[in-house]
């Protein structure tokens, strides 16, 4: 890996995708999260001195010859969600010049917006896939592992990993191989969810 960048990163290739790093905000603390140790990946500074405007991302995307990539997906350092009203507007720009489009998220939606439906208003932007952070097999092993903002988050993440797939989303659920999670019951949830299963590396949502 080079010499981390200093500028702040928005938008950051890898892996054939296009990943955009939207906020460093986020509804949860994990133990696992790239921000305790490090500034960013792959050689990208992903902390953001301040939180780039929809325009200024929307300007940054147009600057990138968009179709060599596999997906754009919203992930990097915190939770896109916390801009919700912003990712729906980005993933509509995407849709309509035929981009694939993927949300990572700890899947806090339903407790961020009590009021609105965003598993919906996701699959109406044209959102293709939502990845959640399953992270544990059952709610104190969650709440040890990502420390989340509110109670209940873990039967909220699951509510709405239902709604995602109610909305027509092709849902995701990622694990992180730690001791403390027991992959199999994990795997055994997604199985149950209809979700693809991913074991994924330390990192941001
Ligand atoms: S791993 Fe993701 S959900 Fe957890 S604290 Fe980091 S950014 Fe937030």
């Amino acid at each position: 890996m080079g010499k981390m960048t200093t500028k702040d990163t928005i938008l950051y290739e890898a892996h054939g995708n296009l990943y955009l790093n939207i906020t460093n905000r986020c509804t949860a603390e994990c133990v696992f999260c790239i921000k305790r140790y490090s500034d960013g990946v792959y050689g990208y500074n992903l902390r953001l001195s301040k939180e780039p405007s929809l325009s200024e991302i929307i300007k940054q995307l147009s600057e990138h010859e968009l179709s060599k990539y596999k997906e754009v997906v919203f992930t990097g350092f915190g939770e896109p969600l916390v801009r919700l009203d912003d990712v729906l507007e980005i993933t509509k720009w995407l849709t309509t010049r035929g981009i694939r489009v993927r949300l990572d998220t700890i899947g806090h939606a339903k407790l961020l917006y009590p009021e609105r439906d965003v598993a919906s208003e996701l699959a109406d932007s044209g959102m293709k896939v939502v990845s959640i952070s399953l992270n544990a097999q059952d709610a104190n092993t969650y709440n040890q592992l990502c420390d989340p903002k509110y109670i209940k988050a873990y039967d909220k993440m699951l509510e709405f990993a239902r709604d995602v797939s109610k909305a027509g989303i092709d849902l995701r659920f990622t694990v992180v191989n730690l001791p403390v999670v027991d992959i199999e019951k994990c795997k055994k949830i997604a199985k149950e969810y209809c979700a693809d299963f991913k074991v994924r590396g330390y990192g941001g949502t």
